[in-house]
């Protein structure tokens, strides 16, 4: 059996109205994330490491943030055709684990969610995902709560 690697890091600013949207739940919190698509870092980490690990380029060379095509997306959906890519080229999760940066909000209530909503996407258990929160101990930009960063490792094995 063949196994590869992938790492993915994403980040986004905190802005006033707009909501937090991580892994396609939106958690409650008085602001919400900057961006181009719906600013799901976790759905983008975790893209960037499946096509990172499969060798299949990123997230801005496929959903590029010029394209008026993915204003507003739903960055779960851009992961799922992403993941459509990995699965065609043969591969299949091993497992993935994120840690997403931030001191609020509070991720651990939400995290269960989180991994049920990437494993649907993902195609495989909640149990091969890994979700956790950690605070930064007040330091850097996400320590000054200016926004929150991401970063997901996955696993692929050869699905033949
Ligand atoms: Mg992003």
């Amino acid at each position: 059996m063949s196994i590869r690697v992938g790492l993915g890091y994403d980040s986004h600013r905190f802005v006033e109205g707009r909501p937090c949207i991580l892994a396609g739940q939106h958690l409650p919190h008085d602001r919400g994330l900057a961006g181009h698509s719906d600013a799901d870092a976790v759905a983008h980490a975790v893209t960037d490491a499946v096509l990172g690990a499969a060798g299949l380029g990123d997230i801005g060379a496929l959903f590029p943030d010029t394209d008026a095509a993915w204003k507003d997306a739903d960055s779960m959906r851009l992961l799922a055709m992403a993941m459509e890519r990995v699965l065609a080229a043969g591969w299949r999760i091993g497992n993935l684990d994120c840690v997403v940066i931030t001191e609020r909000p509070k991720i651990g209530p939400h995290a269960a969610a989180m991994a049920a909503a990437l494993a649907e996407v993902l195609r495989c258990a909640p149990g091969q995902i890994g979700i956790k929160g950690k605070t930064n101990e007040t330091m850097g930009f996400t320590g000054r709560n200016e926004g929150l960063a991401v970063i997901a490792t996955v696993l692929l094995e050869s699905a033949a």
